[in-house]
């Protein structure tokens, strides 16, 4: 038990799975003093309410498809409803991306519909500025908002359109950096390694990015453990980082930094 997030409320967008970075991050924010709520979406929301009741604290579970307007719009009630009217949120937790693996992942890089890249890019990297956009009546001066990436600054096998979505949504979070910034918010990202969670389960070809990753490593890598990744997030999130936004922190055991 700590108390970096001692008195801090923090939505944690996006977890299915006790895999799911969103997961760990929740445990991880609770273990740190945060009061969590989480969400998802879909016929997923049944696991999430199952998964919340392993968390540290049992988590609130919203209801949020980042895609639909009216789930938006409703957002900042849902979490009144939660914690009462004069509820505020001092983190959000963007840990969503959604590609179809059977056209824009898998080396289908190439020929991929356009129908399907815009989906990718609307989950994986506009939602980032919507979700922020749904909760900013919430957001408390200082709040950090954290989104997880996935290194964008290079091609990668079977990544494909995900890479390109990726870029967008590293983009995304230096310009909201930008226009929050004013009102004191903070928006950063953490370049995560890979992770054995459902949505890199989904990526074909996902054991040809992992290959090697914990060999060429500084540090090694476990890809089972999505523990230092949730601290960084939640490093981020706290006022240990008051002047640092438009950033993104690798925790991939060094990786990025080698050469081979
Ligand atoms: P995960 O499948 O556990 O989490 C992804 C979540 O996104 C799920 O809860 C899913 O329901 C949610 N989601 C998808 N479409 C949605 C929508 N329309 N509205 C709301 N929620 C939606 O997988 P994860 O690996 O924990 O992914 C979390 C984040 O971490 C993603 O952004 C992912 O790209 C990123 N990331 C993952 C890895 C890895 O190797 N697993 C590495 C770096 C970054």
């Amino acid at each position: 038990m700590g108390s970096l997030l001692e008195g801090r409320t923090i939505l944690v967008a996006g977890v299915t799975m006790d895999t799911s970075i969103g997961f760990a991050t929740a445990r991880v924010a609770q273990e740190q003093g945060a009061t969590v709520l989480i969400s998802n979406f879909g016929r997923a929301l049944g696991i999430t309410r199952r998964i919340a009741k392993r968390l540290p604290a049992e988590a609130p579970v919203l209801e949020l498809d980042v895609t639909d307007p009216a789930h938006l719009a409703a957002l900042p009630d849902a979490i009144r409803e939660q914690l009462g009217e004069d509820a505020t949120l001092d983190g959000l937790v963007h840990s969503i991306a959604f590609g179809n693996p059977e056209t824009v992942l898998g080396g289908r890089f190439v020929g991929a519909p356009w129908a399907d890249v815009a989906q990718a890019i609307q989950v994986s990297s506009y939602s980032l500025m919507s979700l922020a956009h749904a909760v900013r009546p919430l957001l408390s001066p200082g709040a950090g908002i954290v989104g997880l990436t996935f290194d964008a600054s290079v091609a990668w096998p079977a990544y494909d359109w995900m890479g390109v979505a990726k870029a967008g949504l590293e983009s995304c979070a230096r310009y909201l950096a930008r226009d929050l910034g004013a009102d004191g918010i903070r928006v950063n990202l953490v370049s995560a390694g890979p992770l054995k969670t459902l949505a890199a389960k989904a990526i074909p070809g996902f054991e040809e990015i992992e290959s090697g990753w914990k060999e060429r490593a500084p540090l090694g890598w476990d890809n089972t453990d999505a523990e230092p990744t949730a601290r960084a997030v939640c490093a981020l999130l706290s006022d240990f980082f008051p002047a640092t936004t438009g950033e993104i922190v690798h925790v991939d055991g060094g990786y990025h930094a080698m050469g081979a």
